[in-house]
């Protein structure tokens, strides 16, 4: 056993059919499990210029290869489908406890075609697949379905897994994600959509296989070795949140850059989870402030400080971890201020929707956003979206291209967190003006016209994570060349310095400090680190393997020597990422085949700085993403003018059979 099932389970939603069907070796070790396994599925099932809404298209929920194996941080699965955002390739990807659940059935993956005639939920266990009706849980928001469902699948004690949609998905927003562990969610692409389209309430799992690897002896000592290291990283007490301001200023006026060792990421995660960087990012940059043209001058210290990690600190209820982490970057906060809805409390907010919800918005208000952030797990919507949206609405009102007409009397404002939340309950329900926006700002803005397109941050339809990439150049090529646009887990040179890849690649740039202007060049050296970060983010994105694990350095957290610990493939580090340029290129020939043009995945003007800010950490800063973005179609093997992959590297890659 190598840690993989050698199983899907493919389940046909118009005629109810369930089968199992066997995958051969080499398709894991051509293209591990997860996303490569999904895409390889995808490719082959869906047909050419399906609707991404009709039966045609094929929703998978596929486990890591390292998932269930003993392997430390390997606990995360992934939704892939065609996406109705994009019109191309979607992914997205979540943690919690969903992941094992598919293996412990005896699968690797869980595919679906058509449509139901009524909503269902598939319930697998160990011996039995089978789609029971969900008429009870449709119209109930993720959370309250997730209970439902427990409680009603629950046996002998055990408590089964599950993947849902909330209402958003069942609305068919564009911008909806699936949800599983209470709100926990895989937002982007739009796939609640998808799973809404099929009436597929939800996917719930009570198996109790076991997965087994071929050197589960070795698995244990590499993630005893890493969990050690992990341990020792710890915050003192006395170490305020505060403090990271101040260095988030220093670094700003740094010119050069230093390459850390991930690690000490660990003690930063295990204290404060992402909200780490809510203020950080702010005074540095790294965090776009009202739709991306603006500064910390407008959105000064009386407003972000009430983001900051402290504050959520103090709210904290419990710690929360993913299946097979040792890190915990979770945990669950109270709401205390607002006593709308049934519930009190939320998983605390992740940097990327307080930025969505704070400064974005120009909103102080933190209680507010707690308030958004359960509002729209619940409702199974993608908070970068979301928030996107709202600040695309409240520019549009800004420059009288919206009016109270258009909003039926709501005022919008910038950091009017009390309007903020009414137009996102009206996105959740799609009433009035939400209508438009529960569809992202491609959508909306191409129904309003009248020159709203100005205020519509997106790339290829998908808008972009809170990532600034004046910032950090390397995220601005991947928000335009991932087949998956607008994703900030990809790469950038932040991650790529924490990895270090270079200690196991031979072909990786190895770098100390460099200067922070280097940053800033469409250079042969920065291609080639973007094509190893995103290459080697495919290998992760195929073991299941969490993103903050990845950047505590392959020295640290090492996903090559896990993969020959579960499945004696042997493979050195570099065949490992051969494996990662199949993926990404597999996920490119995708959207080619179905008429996305990569040129057409352009960066909005203010993602690049045209014009420049004149204010602020990034003032004057310009960033040459289109010539970054050709240097690394180059590097990829892909036409540096068109972006399609070439016949050479196609044929190198085995994808023939793809094009
Ligand atoms: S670090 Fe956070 S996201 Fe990653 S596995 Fe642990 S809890 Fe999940």
């Amino acid at each position: 056993m190598k840690g993989y099932t050698g199983k899907i389970l493919f389940v046909d939603l118009s005629t109810g059919r369930i089968t199992d069907e066997s995958i051969p070796d080499e398709v894991y070790e051509n293209f591990l499990s997860g996303v490569g396994l999904g895409c390889y599925v995808l490719h082959k099932r869906i047909p050419e210029g399906a609707n991404p809404l009709g039966p045609d298209n094929v929703l998978g929920f596929v486990s890591g290869l390292l998932t269930g194996t003993g392997s430390v941080m390997t606990g995360r699965w992934m939704a892939v489908a065609k996406s109705p955002l994009t019109g191309g390739w979607g992914d997205a990807n979540c943690g919690g406890t969903f992941s094992p659940a598919i293996k412990r059935c005896g699968y690797d993956g869980i595919f679906f075609q058509g449509i139901s005639n009524k909503p269902v939920y598939l319930y697998v266990d160990s011996h039995k697949a089978e789609l029971r009706d969900a008429t009870h849980v449709w119209g109930q928001d993720a959370v309250e379905a997730e209970n439902t469902l427990e409680e009603e699948c629950a046996s002998a004690g055990k408590r089964p897994k599950i993947a849902v949609i909330g209402t958003s998905g069942e609305k068919q927003s564009l911008i909806s994600g699936i949800c599983n562990d209470r709100g926990r969610i895989a937002a982007r692409s739009g796939l609640g959509a998808v799973m809404g389209s099929k009436r597929l309430k939800a996917v719930v799992l009570a198996g109790n296989h076991r997965t087994k690897c071929e050197n589960p002896e070795l698995m244990k000592a590499i993630s005893k070795e890493f969990t050690s290291k992990v341990k020792k990283m710890n915050i003192p007490r006395f170490l305020s949140g505060r403090l990271l301001e101040p260095a988030g200023k220093l670094l700003s006026k740094m010119k050069s850059v230093a390459v850390p060792d991930g690690i000490m990421a660990a003690g930063i995660l295990k204290k404060w989870g992402t909200g780490f960087n809510n203020v950080m990012g702010i005074v540095n940059g790294d965090t776009p402030i009202r739709n991306w043209n603006g500064s910390v001058l407008n959105f000064t210290k009386s407003r972000y400080r009430n983001l900051g990690p402290d504050l959520l600190e103090k709210r904290e209820v419990k710690k929360y971890s993913c299946y097979s982490c040792v890190v915990g970057c979770g945990s669950v906060c109270r709401i205390d201020d607002i006593t709308d809805g049934n519930f009190r409390e939320t998983h605390r907010p992740e940097y990327e929707t307080v930025s969505a919800f704070g400064s974005l918005l120009l909103n102080g208000d933190l209680d507010s956003i707690l308030y958004i952030n359960e509002l729209l797990n619940r409702a199974g919507m993608d908070s970068i979206s979301a928030g996107h949206a709202v600040a695309f609405a409240i520019e549009c009102f800004e420059n009288g291209i919206l009016t109270n007409n258009d909003t039926d009397g709501l005022e919008l404002a910038w950091g009017d967190a009390e309007a903020i939340i009414k137009l996102v309950k009206q996105m959740i329900n799609r009433e009035g003006i939400g209508n438009l926006l529960a569809d992202g700002v491609r959508v909306a803005s191409r129904k309003i016209g009248k020159g709203s397109e100005k205020y519509a941050l997106h790339v290829g339809g998908q808008e972009p994570g809170l990532h600034d990439s004046r910032f950090d150049p390397m995220m601005g090529v991947h928000y335009c060349a991932d087949p998956t646009p607008g994703k900030h887990t990809i790469g950038c040179f932040q991650y790529y310095n924490y990895v270090q890849l270079w200690n196991e690649v031979s072909w990786a740039p190895k770098v100390s400090m460099y200067p922070k202007d280097k940053e800033y060049l469409a250079s042969r050296e920065n291609a080639t680190k973007s094509v190893a970060i995103s290459c080697y983010k495919q290998v992760i994105d195929g073991v299941g393997g969490c993103l903050f694990a990845m950047t505590m350095g392959v020295h640290n957290w090492n996903p090559f020597r896990m993969l020959n610990a579960a499945t004696n493939w042997n493979k050195t580090a570099d065949e490992y990422l051969e494996i990662g340029m199949r993926i990404q290129t597999l996920r490119q020939l995708f959207n080619v085949r179905e008429g996305i043009d990569p040129k057409g995945n352009k960066a909005h003007p203010r993602m690049s700085g045209n014009p420049p800010l004149s204010d602020g950490p990034l003032k004057g800063k310009t960033v040459p993403i289109r010539d970054m973005v050709a240097m690394y179609w180059e590097h990829m093997g892909w036409d540096s003018e068109t972006g399609i992959p070439t016949e050479e590297t196609v044929a190198k890659l085995g994808l023939a059979d793809f094009s």
